[in-house]
């Protein structure tokens, strides 16, 4: 069964480690719209050695955020791009209050809104444990950077997660679970109508 969204805009929040760019990329998969991770834009951006990716490497390797304004702007031109017009799952973006307030200002510009915005729980300790258990792939995997960005998250977390709460668009799903039934309760999410 396929939603019956004419777009189907899609936000995944959730701590590092929480598997939301594997969520992501089920749903882009499944409902074939384009997966927008912020992390990979801007290690791509890093790689590249853009004069973007320099002015953010370090801030990046550190664990902290990004400037809003530079990964704003990268994620609004990309929400432009043709691939977005059936719908997109954002993933990592946004991070915080602000950087919702702006997707907010940009969506309602474009005539469009968001379908669902999803909350992966899963705690500290769990990513810790699941962290032990990974080849180190990136400089920002070390163990002292995902703590900063643990840190950071809990930081902005809550304003974030107030931000759609409180709009009645929040779906929180429980993270410690396997792949499958996490995505099982995101797809029965997104093809249940909201009241029903
Ligand atoms: P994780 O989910 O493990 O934190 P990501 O790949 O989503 O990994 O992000 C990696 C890094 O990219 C972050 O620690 C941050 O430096 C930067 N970043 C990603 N998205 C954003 C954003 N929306 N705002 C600011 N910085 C960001």
């Amino acid at each position: 069964m396929s939603p019956s969204f004419s777009s189907l805009n899609l936000v995944l929040l959730g701590p590092p480690g929480s598997g939301r760019s594997t969520q992501a990329s089920l749903l882009a998969e499944r409902y074939q719209i384009p997966h927008i991770s912020t992390g990979d834009m801007l290690r791509d951006e890093i790689q590249r050695s853009s004069a973007r990716g320099s002015e953010v490497e370090e801030v990046f390797n550190r664990g902290e955020l990004v400037n809003d304004a530079v990964v704003a702007g990268m994620v609004l031109q990309r929400l432009d791009a043709e691939d977005c017009v059936r719908g997109f799952v954002l993933d990592g973006f946004p991070r915080n209050a602000k950087q919702a307030t702006i997707l907010d200002g940009v969506l309602a510009e474009l005539g469009r809104s968001i379908e669902r915005v999803f909350l992966l729980e899963l705690g500290d300790q769990e990513i810790v444990n699941r962290h032990a258990n990974r080849p180190l792939r990136r400089e920002d995997d070390r163990e002292e950077a995902l703590r900063e960005r643990l840190r950071v998250f809990h930081l902005e977390a809550p304003a974030l997660i107030d931000h759609y709460r409180n709009r009645g668009q929040l779906v929180c799903v429980d993270a410690a679970r396997s792949v499958d039934k996490v995505s099982d309760d995101l797809r029965q999410a997104i093809e249940t109508p909201v009241g029903a």
